[in-house]
C-alpha cells in the first residue's frame, strides 16, 4: 500500500485514535484481515466473525509487528475505533485508489471472472507493474483489501467484482472507481438468489453505468444481455466475441490435438494466432474479453497473442490437467460449475481423451430455480452425444436428472452411475480405472468434488 500516516487514516475514515503515542507513524502495508498475515508495518482490521473475533488478537499482531489495529473498540493496543469496520476499509480504499496513478480495470458476469481476471493480470503484466484481486476475493472486503495492497509502482488494477443482488456492483465501483468495465456474460449463476436473468443482467450493468465519458465499456458481443447494456453507458463502448460485429474477435476457432483453443485473434489494429496452454473452449470468450482490454491499454495483436498462448491458471481447480504415473490423466474442474462450462468442459474432455477412455464424474450445478432439471437433462444427453465412454452422476436429485438424461437421450445402462456421495465415486474409479483413461470431475462449488480428483491423483 501507499503509506499514509495513522492520523491521515483515522481521519479518512472518520475514526477515534486509542493508545496511538505517535500519530504521524506511517501504515506501509498490507492492510490485512487475518492476523496470521500481519506483520511489520501493517493495518489489522478487525472483523468479528461468527467464529472468531478479530478483536482478540490485537495484541499478537502488534506483536507481530503491526502498526495499528482497525476495529469498533478499543484494544489497550494502538487503535483505530470506528463504528463500522466494513465502511472504513471500503473509505480508505477509495481514498488511497485516488492517490494512486494505476488505470482500474473491473471487471464481473456470472461465469469466467476469475479465470478472465487471471488473463487479464497475465497480459498487464507484461507492459506495467500490475496488481489483481487473488483467488476469487471479489466481494466488499476482498475488493478493498485488494485495493489497498496497490502501490505507487503499480500501473494496472485489475479488480473482480461479484454480485448477489442489485446494488453490490455499484457498491464496489463506488469504492474503486474504474475506467475500464468489463461484462463477460449474464448466465444462470444464482438465479435463484437474483429472482432471473433480467435481473442479473440489472446488477451486472451497474459496471458500465458507473464508468466516466472518458472509460470504455468492454462488452461480450455474443450475449443478448450484455450487448444490450452499451446503452446504459456514456462511456466509450468495445465489443468482443465470435460474432463479425466484434471488435476484438475469434475467427478459425478450434481445439488442438491435445484439446486447447486455438484461434485467429482479430484486433482494431491487426491480427495474430493463438493457441492457449489452457484447456476448455469457454476460454476463447474469456480470451477475447482479456484481448479488448489489452488493446484499449495500448497493447498490440502480437503482444497480446502471446501472452494469451503463454498464460497459465493461476487459481486452482479450473481444468487441471494432471497425469498419473500409470496414464490415467485426471482433469480436475472442480472449482465451480453451471450449464455452460459444463458443456464445455466435456468437449474438453472428448479433446483430451481422442480415442481413450473418458469418464465424466459429474455433480449438481446449483442455484439453477426452475432451469435445473431441464439443464442437468441437457448436460446427460450432452455426454451421450459426444460420446464420453462412462458417466458416473454424484449426489442427489439432480444426479438423478444427469443419469436419466444420458439414459433418454441414447438407451444408456452400464455407462452411466448414480452413485450417492464423493466416496462412493472415488471407491468405483479406483476398481474400474484402466491406464490411459481420462477422468474429468467436475460440479458445484458445494458438491466439494475436488476430493475424488485429490483421491485419484493420490491413488495413482
Ligand atoms: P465465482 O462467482 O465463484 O467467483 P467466477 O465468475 O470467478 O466464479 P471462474 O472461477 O473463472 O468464474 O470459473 C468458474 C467456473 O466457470 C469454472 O469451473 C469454469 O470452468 C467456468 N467458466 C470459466 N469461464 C467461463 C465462461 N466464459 N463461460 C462459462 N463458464 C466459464
Ligand atoms: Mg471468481
Amino acid at each position: 500500500m501507499i503509506a499514509l500516516s495513522l492520523a491521515e487514516i483515522a481521519e479518512v475514515v472518520g475514526g477515534q485514535t486509542h493508545d496511538i503515542p505517535d500519530p504521524t507513524v506511517q501504515v506501509t502495508g498490507p492492510v490485512v484481515r487475518d492476523s496470521r498475515e500481519a506483520g511489520p508495518g501493517s493495518l489489522f482490521v478487525a472483523f468479528a466473525g461468527e467464529r472468531a473475533d478479530g478483536h482478540d488478537f490485537a495484541a499478537a499482531v502488534v506483536e507481530a509487528g503491526a502498526v495499528a489495529v482497525l476495529g469498533t473498540r478499543p484494544v489497550g493496543v494502538p487503535a483505530i475505533v470506528v463504528d463500522d469496520v466494513q465502511s472504513a476499509l471500503g473509505a480508505l480504499a477509495r481514498h488511497v485508489v485516488r492517490r494512486l496513478g494505476a488505470t482500474l480495470v473491473a471487471l464481473t458476469g456470472s461465469a469466467g471472472k476469475t479465470s478472465t481476471k487471471d488473463l487479464i493480470a497475465q497480459v498487464l503484466q507484461r507492459k506495467a507493474p500490475t496488481v489483481f484481486t487473488p483467488g476469487s476475493l471479489n466481494n466488499e472486503i476482498g475488493l478493498p483489501l485488494t485495493a489497498l495492497s496497490a502501490t505507487e509502482e503499480t500501473r494496472f488494477l485489475v479488480l473482480e467484482m461479484g454480485a448477489r443482488g442489485i446494488g453490490h456492483i455499484s457498491y464496489l465501483t463506488n469504492l474503486t472507481p474504474p475506467k475500464i468495465g468489463l461484462v463477460l456474460n449474464v448466465g444462470s449463476a444464482h438465479i435463484g438468489e437474483f429472482g432471473g436473468r433480467e435481473q442479473i443482467a440489472q446488477a451486472k450493468g451497474e459496471l458500465v453505468e458507473s464508468l466516466p465519458e472518458d472509460g470504455t465499456a468492454v462488452l461480450n458481443a455474443d450475449d443478448p444481455y450484455v450487448r444490450a447494456m452499451a446503452s446504459r453507458t456514456k462511456a466509450k463502448v468495445v465489443f468482443f466475441g465470435e460474432s463479425d460485429e466484434a471488435d476484438v474477435r475469434a475467427e478459425n476457432v478450434r481445439l488442438t490435438d491435445t484439446g486447447q483453443p486455438a484461434f485467429r485473434l482479430h484486433t482494431p489494429s491487426g491480427a495474430s494466432d493463438v493457441t492457449m496452454r489452457l484447456y476448455g473452449e469457454h476460454h476463447v470468450s474469456n480470451a477475447l474479453a482479456a484481448a479488448a482490454v489489452a488493446h484499449e491499454l495500448g497493447m498490440s495483436a502480437d503482444e497480446i497473442a502471446v501472452a494469451l498462448s503463454e498464460a497459465g491458471s493461476l487459481s486452482r481447480w479450473r481444468m487441471e490437467v494432471t497425469e498419473r504415473p500409470d496414464g490415467v490423466t485426471v482433469v480436475n474442474d472442480a472449482y465451480n460449475a453451471n450449464p455452460e462450462s459444463m458443456k464445455a468442459a466435456l468437449r474438453a474432455l472428448v479433446a483430451i481423451g481422442k480415442g481413450r477412455r473418458t469418464w465424466a464424474v459429474l455433480g449438481k450445478m446449483a442455484e439453477l430455480g426452475d432451469e435445473a432439471l431441464a439443464e442437468h437433462d441437457a448436460v446427460g444427453r450432452l455426454a451421450v452425444r459426444l460420446n464420453v465412454s462412462k458417466l458416473v452422476a454424484v449426489g442427489g436429485r439432480e444426479a438423478a436428472w444427469l443419469q436419466l438424461g444420458a439414459y433418454n437421450e441414447g438407451s444408456w445402462g452400464e455407462e452411466s452411475v448414480h452413485v450417492s456421495d464423493a466416496q462412493a465415486a472415488v471407491d468405483l474409479l479406483r476398481s474400474e480405472l484402466r491406464p490411459g483413461d481420462v477422468v474429468l470431475v467436475k460440479a458445484s462449488r458445494s458438491v466439494g468434488l475436488e476430493s475424488v480428483a485429490q483421491a485419484l491423483l493420490e491413488s495413482g
